[in-house]
């Protein structure tokens, strides 16, 4: 008699790239309908995760960059769609800001003890003034002007010392705050 296959196994991993590009509560709402228990504490639109029962996995190409347990699941500081995840990887704090840029696919893997998410990236944009890929755990700073990306902190540095965008050339300003403008007096 052939035996017969009495359960599939149901595929383990779940795609949550759609909800993690779009927001923290998204985000939780879905881990949540496949993790339990998942307790996390909403700070403002910040999700601290209680313990440290949710991992992390950045791999590229097969390879694993890091990995580490998801401290906090909130807002991007930028004010654009998706989140920022802070990663313990037991020697630093990682922010990571996964985008349509830099993540090939978002996904959970619920199994007991161990959930995981995992996300597989690419680096498709390079820094204009370094000329180095933009990974998904680094800072990006965008021309207000023409969208143009760069790491964050190389950008603030060409503007500081050239008064304008390394790509356009319009002209741009550091703020106070580490936020790059276009000055009001250059503005129409
Ligand atoms: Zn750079
Ligand atoms: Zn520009």
């Amino acid at each position: 008699m052939v035996k017969k296959l009495s359960k599939k196994v149901k595929s383990e991993l779940i795609n949550i790239q759609k909800a993690v590009l779009t927001s923290p509560n998204e985000t939780v709402t879905i881990l949540k309908e496949n993790v339990d228990p998942l307790p996390t504490t909403k700070v403002c639109q910040t999700f601290v995760m209680e313990n440290n029962e949710l991992a992390l996995v950045l791999t590229h190409e097969g390879k694993v960059f890091f990995s580490g347990n998801i401290i906090w699941v909130g807002n991007r500081k930028d004010g654009q769609d998706g989140v920022e995840i802070c990663v313990d990887t037991g020697k630093e704090m990682k922010t990571v800001i996964p985008s349509r840029d830099n993540a090939k696919l978002i996904t959970l893997n619920p199994r007991k003890g161990k959930p995981t998410i995992t996300i597989e990236t690419m680096s498709q944009v390079r820094c204009t003034v370094c000329g180095k890929p933009i990974e998904i755990f680094d800072e990006v700073g965008v021309c207000p002007q023409c969208d143009n990306q760069s790491h964050l902190a190389h950008l603030q540095e060409w503007v500081r010392m050239k008064n304008s965008c390394p790509y356009c050339k319009t002209e741009l300003s550091v703020l106070k705050d580490g936020i790059i403008s276009v000055p009001l007096t250059a503005e129409k």
